[in-house]
């Protein structure tokens, strides 16, 4: 085994060893120094461990222990990139000590696992972060875009002082809205369906825990009132248990965009589903089927369409011989996405009125924010309802997938890694997609909003690379899952360094919800380079114009379809030298912006075209320039498809006075293509019966070299 990796999985071993556990009931370092000393002994154990990250990157310490690495890039145009983790794990209970198969704190690496508490959650992605930067030092990279990673140390009690602090100096520092990304721990991947779905969280549920007390005067039990609080307390949580939340899968919902993806793109989902998901799209009634189907089938639909409650914690009554004066009981609440904080009290007030009215109790709600109650006469009993423990979160933001370039970028980055995963057993799958999930927890990202629009909570981690999840016994990580970790955000930092993506303005989302996943390495630099060093990627960014005169194309056989010619690096062969492994490949070509006119906002049109013809970089730099060196047009786009003006192709696709747009592209089976090349096959251009692998899987194969 190289020793990369097993300087890696030591790395994170000796960071599983120091016991940087958080207790609920801790001051800051300035109060309780004791309990601190553990991240004291982490902070030199990573200074030994990562010298170059410590000599070259600069180090700062907010409220004494979270930490912040700033790397600084060349280009101070260019807004940095953030990389979140944390140094605290959740304690380990004593008394399951001996239902660890190796202590919880020993970091052990068993040649498959590295065990121990803190493994998942979170040091592998703190060490992953670091690991990088490590690497990369030594290699002598040196950014153009700045990297900044921050570390806290409470996000297991929710955050409260490291990440505001962090929040804090960051918005300092750097300013609000001053990061093109900023990726936190998170969701990972799983086999679905036979399609291996990754899973960034692009929003988070909100939460409120509501604490309702009541209070009634005591006495001697041998004269007791019909109900003691006791009962009534019961009284209201049946009743709230009465009246669960509705689930609602809105169409514009992260949930509903998740399941369209999985329709377009996983293989195994039944058919009757993907054909409810495509048709729910318009019909009312399909949706409703679809709700129905999805809460029997998916046992995340109901968390993720609707606000849950859960009654956790029930107090009351010292003596049997006397009536109980308070009782209390909390509800935790993880409120939906279309949903908020002010919402849930009015609602959970309004369900707890009718009861409190039935037994002559009065009512406060929300320190008056709320409807109260006050009996005429006779009050039995007082209820008050509050906001436990400080909470109340309103849902994330939901951070842009549409067309957005920091998404994509992250979708890409994602796609790339899977694409050439290095694990000694192969994944199961060689399909991928990305889809857009959310986070029905909270992680520090609840208090950096103001960072940046475009959060996303997501390690890389493959379900089957935590041996037990996290916050329980035998928390364990795969090594060769976490090395992918590092192999991803190694990807994404060089990505970041390289791409125009995180510079694109939002575009109005255009089309349909489809487009938010993507299915295959995209284009830029996250490159998937054919034969010859042609780029050949099943789906990116492109860009879109219109010839004429496409009956004698270079690859041989024009189509009656719609036709296009592909940029020079992206078709495959050169001027003169004949067919490249584009022709007769089939593709979904999406406008979402014209480039000369920024404000118009479509309709836009989605067409699918057949490649035929070749776009020569010479005469068309502009558009047709992208190269080996630079795999970007003027525009940013990674692939150009110039449209057959004589099929109407054209004119299917732009809309009137608009001649060049900029969107997407996905390469599709040419059964989707309603054009005809005047036989049943394609042989004339490679594609035989056109049912050819997708790239870059050879057809006509490629001719020559790639320009440079
Ligand atoms: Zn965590």
């Amino acid at each position: 085994m190289d020793s990369f990796k097993l300087h890696a999985y030591e790395s994170l071993g000796g960071a599983v060893r120091i016991p940087t556990e958080t207790q609920d009931e801790e001051g800051p370092p300035e109060e309780d120094p004791e309990h601190w000393e553990p991240f004291k002994d982490l902070h030199t154990y990573l200074e030994s461990r990562f010298p170059l990250v410590y000599s070259s990157v600069n180090v700062t310490k907010v409220k004494t222990f979270a930490l912040v690495f700033h790397w600084q890039g060349s280009d101070t145009s260019l807004k940095p990139i953030l990389l979140t983790s944390h140094q605290d794990v959740v304690p380990v209970e004593p008394e399951t000590l001996s239902q660890w198969k190796y202590p919880p704190y020993s970091g052990y690496f068993d040649g498959e696992f590295i065990w121990g508490r803190g493994s998942c959650d979170d040091k592998s992605g703190m060490v992953a972060g670091l690991t990088v930067v490590e690497t990369l030092l030594s290699s002598r990279f040196k950014p153009k875009r700045t990297i900044v990673l921050a570390i806290g140390t409470d996000e297991e009690r929710g955050g409260k002082i490291s990440a505001t602090a962090l929040r804090d100096y960051l918005i300092d520092t750097y300013g609000k809205n001053s990061f093109s990304i900023l990726i936190d721990e998170g969701g990972g991947y799983s086999d679905r369906f036979g399609t291996t779905v990754s899973l960034p969280s692009v929003a988070e549920k909100g939460q409120l825990d509501i604490l309702m007390e009541l209070t009634a005067p005591g006495g001697h039990s041998s004269r007791p009132p019909p109900h003691t609080t006791i009962g009534l307390l019961s009284r209201l949580i049946v009743e709230i248990e009465d009246n669960p939340h509705p689930q609602v899968l809105s169409r514009d919902g992260v949930y509903y965009q998740q399941i369209q993806c999985l329709a377009e793109h996983t293989i195994g989902l039944p058919s009757h589903i993907k054909k409810l998901v495509k048709k729910s799209i318009v019909d009312d009634t399909a949706l409703n089927q679809l709700m129905e189907e999805l809460s029997q089938t998916f046992s995340d639909y109901g968390p993720s369409t609707g606000t849950t409650q859960a009654v956790d914690i029930i107090r009351g009554g010292v003596k049997s011989n006397a009536l109980p004066e308070k009782v209390f009981a909390v509800v935790n609440h993880r409120i939906a996405d279309y949903s908020s904080v002010s919402e849930l009290k009015s609602r959970f007030a309004e369900i707890v009125l009718p009861v409190a009215k039935k037994f002559n109790i009065s009512m406060s709600a929300f320190s008056g924010d709320i409807q109260t109650f006050t009996p005429d006469s006779d009050v039995k009993g007082h209820l008050k309802l509050s906001a436990a423990f400080g909470s109340g979160l309103d849902p994330a933001p939901v951070s842009p997938t549409i067309g957005s370039g920091p998404w994509e970028l992250l979708s890409g980055s994602i796609l790339y890694t899977f694409s050439t995963n290095q694990r000694a057993t192969s994944m199961k799958t060689d399909n991928y997609v990305v889809a857009p999930g959310l986070n029905l927890g909270n992680t520090d990202t609840r208090y950096y909003w103001d960072l940046t629009k475009h959060i996303f909570r997501y390690g890389h981690l493959g379900v089957s690379d935590r041996n037990n999840g996290a916050h329980t016994v035998n928390e364990a990580v795969r090594a060769e899952g976490f090395l992918e970790m590092i192999r991803f955000f190694t990807v994404l930092v060089l990505n970041a360094d390289e791409t125009v993506l995180l510079e694109n303005k939002m575009k109005a989302p255009v089309v349909s919800v489809l487009f938010s996943c993507i299915s295959a390495a995209i284009g830029g630099i996250v490159e998937k380079r054919a034969s010859g060093g042609y780029v050949q990627n099943v789906s990116g960014t492109a860009s879109f114009t219109m010839y004429s005169g496409c009956n004698s194309p270079a690859c041989g056989v024009a189509g009656s379809g719609y036709t296009a010619a592909l940029n020079q690096l992206s078709f495959g062969s050169a001027p003169g030298l004949g067919p490249g492994d584009a022709c007769g490949r089939c593709f979904a070509v999406t406008a979402s912006a014209d480039p000369y006119s920024p404000s118009f906002t479509g309709p836009f049109k989605t067409i699918v075209v057949k490649v035929t013809d070749l776009c020569p970089v010479s005469g068309n730099e502009q558009w047709c320039g992208q190269s080996t060196s630079n795999g970007s047009n003027q525009f940013g786009k990674s692939a150009h498809f110039d449209l057959c003006e004589d099929n109407g192709a054209s004119a299917a696709f732009f809309p009137s006075g608009h001649g060049a747009l900029t969107g997407t592209y996905e390469e599709v089976s040419c059964s989707q293509w309603s054009g005809s090349d005047g036989s049943e096959l394609w042989n004339g251009a490679c594609i035989s019966g056109e049912s050819a692998a997708l790239w870059p899987s050879t057809a006509c194969g490629n001719q020559g070299t790639a320009p440079s």
